[in-house]
Protein backbone atom coordinates (compact mmCIF):
# COMPACT_ATOMS: atom_id res chain seq x y z
CA UNK A 1 0.00 0.00 0.00
CA UNK A 2 3.10 2.35 0.62
CA UNK A 3 3.19 2.73 -3.03
CA UNK A 4 0.90 4.71 -3.80
CA UNK A 5 1.42 8.42 -3.62
CA UNK A 6 1.65 10.02 -0.51
CA UNK A 7 -1.15 12.52 0.48
CA UNK A 8 -0.25 15.66 2.31
CA UNK A 9 -2.33 17.28 5.25
CA UNK A 10 -1.77 20.32 3.22
CA UNK A 11 0.92 21.16 0.87
CA UNK A 12 1.58 24.19 -1.22
CA UNK A 13 -0.27 25.34 -4.46
CA UNK A 14 1.45 27.81 -6.33
CA UNK A 15 -0.96 29.57 -9.00
CA UNK A 16 1.54 30.61 -11.87
CA UNK A 17 2.69 34.02 -11.12
CA UNK A 18 4.65 33.93 -8.15
CA UNK A 19 8.31 32.99 -9.87
CA UNK A 20 7.64 35.79 -12.17
CA UNK A 21 7.17 38.08 -9.52
CA UNK A 22 10.20 36.37 -7.76
CA UNK A 23 12.07 37.16 -10.98
CA UNK A 24 11.74 40.58 -11.54
CA UNK A 25 13.16 40.99 -7.81
CA UNK A 26 16.16 39.34 -9.28
CA UNK A 27 16.17 41.56 -12.22
CA UNK A 28 16.11 44.66 -9.87
CA UNK A 29 18.44 43.91 -7.66
CA UNK A 30 15.71 43.89 -4.93
CA UNK A 31 17.28 41.36 -2.60
CA UNK A 32 16.62 43.01 0.39
CA UNK A 33 13.81 42.98 2.87
CA UNK A 34 11.81 46.04 1.27
CA UNK A 35 11.32 46.93 -2.12
CA UNK A 36 7.96 46.96 -4.67
CA UNK A 37 7.02 43.45 -3.84
CA UNK A 38 6.83 44.33 -0.41
CA UNK A 39 4.33 47.22 -0.77
CA UNK A 40 2.35 45.60 -3.54
CA UNK A 41 1.54 42.37 -1.44
CA UNK A 42 0.64 44.97 1.50
CA UNK A 43 -1.31 46.43 -1.02
CA UNK A 44 -3.07 42.97 -2.49
CA UNK A 45 -3.79 41.96 1.33
CA UNK A 46 -5.73 45.61 2.11
CA UNK A 47 -7.34 45.38 -1.35
CA UNK A 48 -8.84 41.93 0.14
CA UNK A 49 -9.28 42.22 3.51
CA UNK A 50 -10.83 45.82 3.30
CA UNK A 51 -10.48 49.04 2.59
CA UNK A 52 -10.59 50.39 6.29
CA UNK A 53 -6.95 48.51 7.72
CA UNK A 54 -3.20 49.13 6.80
CA UNK A 55 -1.82 46.28 6.53
CA UNK A 56 2.33 45.58 7.44
CA UNK A 57 4.39 42.23 5.61
CA UNK A 58 6.62 40.77 8.45
CA UNK A 59 8.93 37.62 8.60
CA UNK A 60 6.17 35.29 10.05
CA UNK A 61 2.56 34.94 11.75
CA UNK A 62 4.71 34.57 15.11
CA UNK A 63 6.48 37.99 14.93
CA UNK A 64 3.18 39.65 14.13
CA UNK A 65 1.84 38.18 17.57
CA UNK A 66 5.10 39.34 18.84
CA UNK A 67 4.62 43.34 17.68
CA UNK A 68 1.21 43.33 18.37
CA UNK A 69 1.34 42.52 21.83
CA UNK A 70 4.27 44.92 22.24
CA UNK A 71 2.10 47.59 20.65
CA UNK A 72 -0.57 47.32 22.63
CA UNK A 73 1.88 47.86 25.66
CA UNK A 74 1.94 44.27 27.11
CA UNK A 75 5.05 43.94 29.58
CA UNK A 76 6.43 41.71 31.97
CA UNK A 77 4.75 40.24 34.28
CA UNK A 78 1.08 41.14 32.83
CA UNK A 79 -1.96 38.95 31.91
CA UNK A 80 -2.52 37.87 28.60
CA UNK A 81 -5.74 35.91 27.79
CA UNK A 82 -5.28 33.39 24.96
CA UNK A 83 -7.71 30.62 23.71
CA UNK A 84 -6.28 27.67 24.79
CA UNK A 85 -7.50 25.55 21.84
CA UNK A 86 -4.89 26.70 19.26
CA UNK A 87 -1.50 25.96 17.82
CA UNK A 88 1.68 27.25 20.03
CA UNK A 89 2.78 30.07 18.14
CA UNK A 90 -0.65 31.92 18.76
CA UNK A 91 0.38 31.91 22.88
CA UNK A 92 4.39 31.91 22.78
CA UNK A 93 4.80 35.09 21.93
CA UNK A 94 3.18 36.11 25.52
CA UNK A 95 6.09 34.34 26.69
CA UNK A 96 8.92 36.37 24.86
CA UNK A 97 7.98 39.31 26.39
CA UNK A 98 7.87 37.92 30.51
CA UNK A 99 4.08 37.79 30.34
CA UNK A 100 1.71 35.81 31.76
CA UNK A 101 -0.90 33.15 29.40
CA UNK A 102 -4.26 32.93 31.48
CA UNK A 103 -5.77 30.37 29.04
CA UNK A 104 -9.65 30.17 27.91
CA UNK A 105 -11.60 27.16 26.28
CA UNK A 106 -13.64 26.85 23.91
CA UNK A 107 -17.33 26.82 22.94
CA UNK A 108 -19.09 23.99 21.00
CA UNK A 109 -20.49 26.11 18.26
CA UNK A 110 -17.08 27.44 16.68
CA UNK A 111 -14.46 24.70 18.71
CA UNK A 112 -13.06 28.80 19.15
CA UNK A 113 -13.20 30.67 22.14
CA UNK A 114 -16.24 30.89 24.68
CA UNK A 115 -17.73 34.14 25.17
CA UNK A 116 -19.09 32.78 28.74
CA UNK A 117 -15.37 31.49 30.09
CA UNK A 118 -13.74 34.81 28.76
CA UNK A 119 -15.85 37.00 30.94
CA UNK A 120 -15.74 34.46 33.77
CA UNK A 121 -11.92 34.85 33.59
CA UNK A 122 -11.94 38.51 33.16
CA UNK A 123 -14.15 39.29 36.47
CA UNK A 124 -12.23 36.73 38.31
CA UNK A 125 -8.78 38.57 36.93
CA UNK A 126 -10.30 41.80 37.63
CA UNK A 127 -10.76 40.52 41.34
CA UNK A 128 -7.54 39.54 41.59
CA UNK A 129 -6.18 42.60 41.24
CA UNK A 130 -5.31 41.86 37.88
CA UNK A 131 -6.52 42.70 34.93
CA UNK A 132 -5.51 41.08 31.80
CA UNK A 133 -3.93 43.90 28.89
CA UNK A 134 -5.01 42.29 25.76
CA UNK A 135 -7.11 38.70 24.66
CA UNK A 136 -5.50 36.45 21.77
CA UNK A 137 -8.78 34.92 19.82
CA UNK A 138 -8.11 32.57 17.04
CA UNK A 139 -10.46 31.70 13.96
CA UNK A 140 -8.85 28.08 14.14
CA UNK A 141 -9.25 26.03 11.32
CA UNK A 142 -10.73 28.86 9.55
CA UNK A 143 -13.60 28.85 11.42
CA UNK A 144 -14.58 32.45 12.71
CA UNK A 145 -15.17 32.32 16.85
CA UNK A 146 -18.12 34.50 18.01
CA UNK A 147 -16.91 38.19 16.80
CA UNK A 148 -19.67 40.31 18.10
CA UNK A 149 -19.42 38.63 21.73
CA UNK A 150 -15.91 38.73 22.01
CA UNK A 151 -16.22 42.50 20.66
CA UNK A 152 -18.65 43.33 22.85
CA UNK A 153 -16.90 41.95 26.09
CA UNK A 154 -13.68 43.55 24.66
CA UNK A 155 -15.61 47.09 24.84
CA UNK A 156 -17.05 46.29 28.15
CA UNK A 157 -14.15 45.63 29.78
CA UNK A 158 -11.82 48.04 27.46
CA UNK A 159 -9.31 45.08 26.73
CA UNK A 160 -7.97 45.22 22.90
CA UNK A 161 -8.51 41.88 21.01
CA UNK A 162 -5.51 40.35 18.99
CA UNK A 163 -6.98 38.23 16.17
CA UNK A 164 -5.23 35.96 14.90
CA UNK A 165 -6.25 35.18 11.68
CA UNK A 166 -3.23 32.81 10.56
CA UNK A 167 -5.84 29.99 9.93
CA UNK A 168 -8.45 32.06 8.37
CA UNK A 169 -7.21 34.28 5.51
CA UNK A 170 -10.65 34.52 3.23
CA UNK A 171 -12.92 33.70 6.37
CA UNK A 172 -15.55 36.33 6.98
CA UNK A 173 -18.58 36.81 9.15
CA UNK A 174 -21.28 38.86 7.20
CA UNK A 175 -19.27 39.40 4.49
CA UNK A 176 -16.64 41.19 6.39
CA UNK A 177 -13.25 39.78 6.18
CA UNK A 178 -11.39 37.90 9.24
CA UNK A 179 -8.34 40.16 10.79
CA UNK A 180 -10.34 43.45 10.06
CA UNK A 181 -12.50 42.47 13.34
CA UNK A 182 -10.04 43.05 16.09
CA UNK A 183 -7.64 45.93 17.18
CA UNK A 184 -5.28 44.17 16.11
CA UNK A 185 -5.16 41.25 13.36
CA UNK A 186 -2.63 39.02 12.31
CA UNK A 187 -1.78 36.66 9.11
CA UNK A 188 0.24 33.99 8.23
CA UNK A 189 1.70 32.97 4.63
CA UNK A 190 3.68 29.89 6.25
CA UNK A 191 3.94 26.89 3.93
CA UNK A 192 0.83 24.74 4.86
CA UNK A 193 -1.21 27.29 5.12
CA UNK A 194 -4.04 28.47 2.45
CA UNK A 195 -1.74 31.04 0.34
CA UNK A 196 1.90 30.81 1.68
CA UNK A 197 5.03 32.77 0.83
CA UNK A 198 7.07 29.92 2.11
CA UNK A 199 7.42 31.73 5.43
CA UNK A 200 5.83 34.70 6.36
CA UNK A 201 2.94 36.85 8.14
CA UNK A 202 1.16 40.62 8.08
CA UNK A 203 -0.09 42.59 10.95
CA UNK A 204 -3.05 44.14 9.96
CA UNK A 205 -5.13 47.29 11.62
CA UNK A 206 -7.20 50.21 11.17
CA UNK A 207 -5.29 52.12 12.90
CA UNK A 208 -2.24 53.29 10.92
CA UNK A 209 0.09 54.36 13.80
CA UNK A 210 -0.14 50.59 14.78
CA UNK A 211 1.22 49.96 11.21
CA UNK A 212 4.03 52.10 11.73
CA UNK A 213 5.00 51.11 15.24
CA UNK A 214 4.79 47.74 13.43
CA UNK A 215 7.23 48.60 10.31
CA UNK A 216 9.19 50.94 13.10
CA UNK A 217 9.88 47.82 15.30
CA UNK A 218 10.22 45.19 12.83
CA UNK A 219 12.81 46.89 11.06
CA UNK A 220 15.43 47.85 14.44
CA UNK A 221 13.35 50.49 15.57
CA UNK A 222 15.98 52.99 14.30
CA UNK A 223 15.08 56.71 15.47
CA UNK A 224 14.86 59.90 12.57
CA UNK A 225 18.66 60.64 12.75
CA UNK A 226 21.49 60.08 10.03
CA UNK A 227 23.41 58.16 12.06
CA UNK A 228 22.13 54.86 13.74
CA UNK A 229 20.37 55.28 16.79
CA UNK A 230 18.17 53.80 19.52
CA UNK A 231 16.01 54.73 22.05
CA UNK A 232 13.35 51.46 21.89
CA UNK A 233 14.94 47.32 21.65
CA UNK A 234 13.86 46.71 17.77
CA UNK A 235 13.90 43.33 15.72
CA UNK A 236 14.21 42.13 12.21
CA UNK A 237 10.64 40.96 11.19
CA UNK A 238 10.22 42.43 7.98
CA UNK A 239 9.02 40.09 5.31
CA UNK A 240 11.53 39.93 2.46
CA UNK A 241 11.34 41.52 -1.33
CA UNK A 242 11.74 38.00 -2.97
CA UNK A 243 9.16 35.73 -0.71
CA UNK A 244 6.56 38.61 -0.81
CA UNK A 245 6.94 38.17 -4.55
CA UNK A 246 5.58 34.97 -3.94
CA UNK A 247 3.06 36.11 -1.78
CA UNK A 248 1.64 38.76 -4.68
CA UNK A 249 0.97 35.65 -7.29
CA UNK A 250 -0.82 33.78 -4.64
CA UNK A 251 -3.33 36.83 -3.67
CA UNK A 252 -4.10 36.36 -7.40
CA UNK A 253 -5.47 32.96 -6.34
CA UNK A 254 -6.71 33.23 -2.84
CA UNK A 255 -10.15 33.12 -3.85
CA UNK A 256 -9.64 29.48 -5.81
CA UNK A 257 -8.43 28.29 -2.98
CA UNK A 258 -10.78 29.37 -0.51
CA UNK A 259 -13.14 27.32 -3.00
CA UNK A 260 -11.19 24.11 -3.43
CA UNK A 261 -11.02 24.01 0.31
CA UNK A 262 -14.39 24.14 0.38
CA UNK A 263 -15.16 21.98 -2.02
CA UNK A 264 -13.30 19.39 0.03
CA UNK A 265 -15.29 19.69 2.83
CA UNK A 266 -18.13 19.54 1.16
CA UNK A 267 -17.22 16.32 -0.39
CA UNK A 268 -15.92 14.51 3.06
CA UNK A 269 -19.17 15.68 4.41
CA UNK A 270 -21.29 14.37 1.47
CA UNK A 271 -20.00 11.02 1.49
CA UNK A 272 -19.11 10.72 5.59
CA UNK A 273 -22.34 12.42 6.80
CA UNK A 274 -24.50 9.59 6.93
CA UNK A 275 -22.37 7.68 9.34
CA UNK A 276 -23.55 8.50 12.59
CA UNK A 277 -20.66 8.40 14.46
CA UNK A 278 -19.03 11.21 12.48
CA UNK A 279 -19.48 14.91 13.20
CA UNK A 280 -18.52 18.22 11.54
CA UNK A 281 -18.27 21.45 12.57
CA UNK A 282 -20.85 23.15 10.47
CA UNK A 283 -21.20 27.35 10.19
CA UNK A 284 -23.01 29.13 12.09
CA UNK A 285 -25.85 31.96 10.07
CA UNK A 286 -23.73 34.24 8.50
CA UNK A 287 -19.63 32.76 9.43
CA UNK A 288 -18.21 31.85 6.24
CA UNK A 289 -15.12 29.58 6.82
CA UNK A 290 -12.15 29.31 4.64
CA UNK A 291 -12.55 25.34 5.47
CA UNK A 292 -8.01 25.85 5.69
CA UNK A 293 -8.72 22.03 7.32
CA UNK A 294 -11.52 19.85 7.12
CA UNK A 295 -11.71 17.89 10.33
CA UNK A 296 -13.83 15.37 11.51
CA UNK A 297 -14.85 14.25 15.37
CA UNK A 298 -15.53 10.25 15.61
CA UNK A 299 -17.07 8.71 18.54
CA UNK A 300 -13.48 7.82 20.38
CA UNK A 301 -10.19 8.66 21.01
CA UNK A 302 -9.64 4.32 20.02
CA UNK A 303 -11.85 4.87 16.41
CA UNK A 304 -9.92 8.57 15.60
CA UNK A 305 -6.65 6.48 16.14
CA UNK A 306 -7.80 3.83 13.99
CA UNK A 307 -8.86 5.64 11.07
CA UNK A 308 -5.26 7.75 11.43
CA UNK A 309 -3.27 4.27 11.27
CA UNK A 310 -5.47 3.43 8.48
CA UNK A 311 -5.26 6.33 6.50
CA UNK A 312 -1.20 6.03 7.28
CA UNK A 313 -0.91 2.64 5.98
CA UNK A 314 -2.19 3.96 2.30
CA UNK A 315 0.22 6.73 2.69
CA UNK A 316 -2.19 9.81 3.36
CA UNK A 317 -1.37 12.11 6.31
CA UNK A 318 -3.83 13.26 8.34
CA UNK A 319 -3.66 14.77 12.14
CA UNK A 320 -5.07 15.17 15.51
CA UNK A 321 -6.54 18.40 16.14
CA UNK A 322 -4.55 20.84 17.85
CA UNK A 323 -3.30 19.65 21.42
CA UNK A 324 -4.90 22.87 24.09
CA UNK A 325 -2.14 25.10 25.55
CA UNK A 326 -3.39 24.21 29.31
CA UNK A 327 -2.47 20.20 28.32
CA UNK A 328 0.96 21.28 26.58
CA UNK A 329 4.23 20.78 29.44
CA UNK A 330 5.27 24.42 28.52
CA UNK A 331 1.85 26.01 29.73
CA UNK A 332 0.18 23.51 32.19
CA UNK A 333 1.33 25.44 34.94
CA UNK A 334 -0.32 29.10 33.83
CA UNK A 335 -4.12 29.24 34.72
CA UNK A 336 -7.09 28.37 32.78
CA UNK A 337 -10.33 28.46 32.30
CA UNK A 338 -11.88 25.44 31.00
CA UNK A 339 -14.97 23.58 30.89
CA UNK A 340 -13.42 20.06 29.06
CA UNK A 341 -14.32 21.09 25.57
CA UNK A 342 -11.21 21.36 23.82
CA UNK A 343 -9.65 18.40 25.94
CA UNK A 344 -12.63 16.51 24.23
CA UNK A 345 -12.23 17.98 21.05
CA UNK A 346 -8.49 16.61 21.09
CA UNK A 347 -9.34 13.22 21.79
CA UNK A 348 -12.19 12.78 19.16
CA UNK A 349 -10.90 14.76 16.46
CA UNK A 350 -9.27 14.67 13.09
CA UNK A 351 -7.61 16.75 10.56
CA UNK A 352 -7.93 15.22 6.88
CA UNK A 353 -6.21 15.75 3.90
CA UNK A 354 -7.40 19.43 2.68
CA UNK A 355 -4.65 20.67 0.36
CA UNK A 356 -6.23 22.93 -2.44
CA UNK A 357 -4.61 20.85 -4.93
CA UNK A 358 -6.03 17.47 -3.71
CA UNK A 359 -7.83 15.21 -7.14
CA UNK A 360 -10.87 13.85 -7.34
CA UNK A 361 -9.29 10.24 -6.81
CA UNK A 362 -7.40 11.93 -3.69
CA UNK A 363 -10.40 12.20 -2.20
CA UNK A 364 -12.32 8.52 -3.18
CA UNK A 365 -8.89 7.06 -1.97
CA UNK A 366 -9.48 8.43 1.69
CA UNK A 367 -12.83 8.22 1.74
CA UNK A 368 -12.85 5.08 0.40
CA UNK A 369 -10.84 4.21 3.60
CA UNK A 370 -13.00 5.89 6.33
CA UNK A 371 -15.61 4.18 4.97
CA UNK A 372 -14.11 0.67 5.29
CA UNK A 373 -13.32 1.34 9.37
CA UNK A 374 -16.93 1.56 9.63
CA UNK A 375 -18.53 -0.79 7.49
CA UNK A 376 -15.81 -4.23 7.88
C1 LIG B 1 0.54 29.17 11.70
C2 LIG B 1 -0.07 29.81 12.89
C3 LIG B 1 0.57 30.86 13.57
C4 LIG B 1 1.98 31.29 13.29
O1 LIG B 1 2.27 31.70 12.03
P1 LIG B 1 3.77 31.50 11.44
O2 LIG B 1 3.73 32.28 10.19
O3 LIG B 1 3.98 30.04 11.24
O4 LIG B 1 4.72 32.07 12.45
C5 LIG B 1 -0.10 31.48 14.61
N1 LIG B 1 -1.32 31.08 14.98
C6 LIG B 1 -1.96 30.06 14.38
C7 LIG B 1 -3.33 29.70 14.83
C8 LIG B 1 -1.35 29.38 13.33
O5 LIG B 1 -1.97 28.34 12.75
Amino acid sequence: MKNQTKIWLSSPHMGGNEQHYVDEAFKTNWIAPLGPNVNLFEEAIQKYVSNEVHVAALSAGTAAIHLALEILGVQSGDEVLCQSFTFSASANPIRYLGATPIFIDSERDTWNISPKLLEEAILDRIEKGRKPKAIIAVHLYGMPYKIAEINALSKAYNIPVIEDSAEALGSSVNGINCSSFGDIGILSFNGNKIITTSGGGALVTKKNEYKNKAVFLATQARDDAPHYQHSNVGYNYRMSNVLAGIGRGQMEVLDDRVAARRANFEYYKEELGHLKEIEFLNEPSGFFSNRWLSCILTESYEKREQIRYALLEHNIESRPLWKPMHLQPIFENFPNYSDGTSDDLFKRGLCLPSGSNLTKSDLERIVHIIHKEYTS
